[in-house]
């Protein structure tokens, strides 16, 4: 047991804050942490905030293919994506925050992908879970498949593989959850979905007569140039 002699001085040096878990206020994670075996809990509302979303997030419920099923696994017993406290799939992207794009996008259906999306509220995130949502996948050069939803959307996290097993997803949903608890409700590093120069919906690409149209949204996705030999 540590004596009141052991709390740390005003003139003590601070380590460096532990990345994703902020200090709070101005005193260091050290510093908290020999508070805390007093008996003293100190947090900060940004923390508490950023506690209490991370823990609580709420997957839609759809899913595009095979992936889909491995999501649909996470959520069962022997997996128990309940754990994370995101088992709360909701039928509605009204009371979403997380879209989990878990198969082939079409080209058919990538316009509804990105109607769903705008009409999640902020603050929202989204996996790409398997090869197909993040490049196409095994259908890559089908001329009805789209060649990932990172052309129309904003992905957070990638999860490789064909299909990525429900582990992975988990993998995936933790590290999400440290992306949320990392986000800054101010200052220079704010949070994206709170920076009114970064839009919450993004446009919604046409059936054009041979691709959509635009194919790709040109303010989050460039496709590379690739020079042609001589
Ligand atoms: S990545 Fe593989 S398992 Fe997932 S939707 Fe595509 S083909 Fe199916």
């Amino acid at each position: 047991m540590s004596d009141a002699s052991s709390l740390p001085s005003s003139g003590a040096a601070r380590p460096e804050p532990v990345a994703g878990f902020p200090a709070a206020g101005n005193l260091s994670d050290a510093e908290r942490e020999d508070l805390r075996r007093h008996g003293i809990l100190l947090t900060s509302l940004e923390e508490l905030y950023n506690w209490g979303r991370s823990n609580s997030i709420w997957p839609l419920q759809f899913g595009l293919a095979c992936c889909a099923i491995e999501m649909i696994a996470a959520a069962t017993a022997r997996f128990d994506i309940a754990r994370f406290g995101a088992e709360i799939f909701r039928p509605s992207p009204r009371q979403a925050d997380l879209m989990i794009v878990s198969g082939t996008v079409t080209k058919k259906m990538a316009p509804l992908v990105v109607r769903l999306w705008n009409q999640m509220p902020e603050p929202k995130y989204c996996i790409a879970m398997g090869a197909c949502a993040i490049s196409g996948g095994p259908f890559k050069q089908g001329y009805n498949v789209l060649k990932g939803i990172d052309r129309f959307i904003p992905v957070d996290i990638y999860i490789p593989g064909c299909p990525p097993r429900p582990e992975a997803l988990l993998h995936g949903l933790t590290q999400l959850q440290e992306k949320i608890k990392a986000e800054r409700l101010a200052g220079p590093d704010t949070a994206r979905h709170l920076r009114p120069e970064n839009p919450g919906e993004f446009p919604i690409p046409d059936y054009g007569a041979h691709d959509l149209q635009p194919p790709n949204n040109p303010a989050l996705f460039s496709p590379p140039s690739l020079p042609r030999k001589p």
